[in-house]
């Protein structure tokens, strides 16, 4: 069996779930995962760094992206678009490397399609009361942005049993702690084969 492939993991869950923190923590306890960036056509928020935490495209760009085949997955939310790109992702694991890619759900079944042996998790808040919290507090978006993201993570959780786990991020190191376990797990499974790229 070869063992050389790293780990695809897909992170998703609501806007405001605290994907984004989990993420970043995982990623410091565990240097060995690389974090995919992903290209979007969103505005950058402030403190956004280009090529950090998104390639920041026009729209034009990233039609174009599809167009090429860049993308292994992509898909528009609340009105802007998303991808992953390719490269980065096939080479990283192809390297032994893990990938994580927090993306939204119709990207992620996307990517479950062409992987099957990815490792899919879906984050959820304790409530949506409070989710609306977190994303208030956040302060980053305008109410229309907020009540859009809030109807779409209602309708979101309904996809969770597209997943292999739930994490419920009431506490941070304690979900960190159930992301780093399913890892973990995940490397011990007899059954993992090395993955396959479908059209590459
Ligand atoms: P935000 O605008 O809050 O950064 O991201 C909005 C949503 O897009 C989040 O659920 C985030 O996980 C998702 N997202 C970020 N990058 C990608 C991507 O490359 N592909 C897809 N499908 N979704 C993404």
């Amino acid at each position: 069996m070869e063992q050389n492939h790293g780990l695809l993991i897909v992170l998703s869950g609501p806007s405001g779930a605290g994907k984004g923190t989990l993420c970043q923590e995982l990623l410091r306890q565990m240097p060995q995962v690389k974090y995919s960036v992903s290209a979007t056509t969103r505005q950058p928020r402030p403190g956004e760094v280009d090529g950090l935490h998104y390639f920041f495209r026009s729209r034009e760009e990233f039609q174009a992206m599809i167009e090429q085949d860049q993308l292994l997955e992509w898909a528009e939310f609340c009105g802007n678009f998303y991808g992953t790109p390719k490269f980065a992702v096939e080479q990283a694991i192809h390297a032994g490397n893990d990938v994580i890619l927090e993306i939204e759900i119709q990207g992620a079944l996307q990517v479950k399609k062409r992987f099957s042996q990815g490792v899919f998790i879906f984050v959820v808040p304790p409530s949506m009361d409070e989710l609306a919290q977190r994303i208030h507090k956040r302060g980053t978006e305008s109410e229309e942005i907020i009540q859009k993201r809030l109807k779409t993570a209602a309708r979101e959780l309904e996809y969770v049993s597209e997943y292999d786990y739930v994490v419920i991020n009431d506490e941070i190191p304690i979900a960190v702690d159930k992301l780093k376990s399913i890892l973990v797990a995940e490397k011990c499974r007899v059954k993992r084969k090395p993955y396959v790229f479908q059209g590459v």
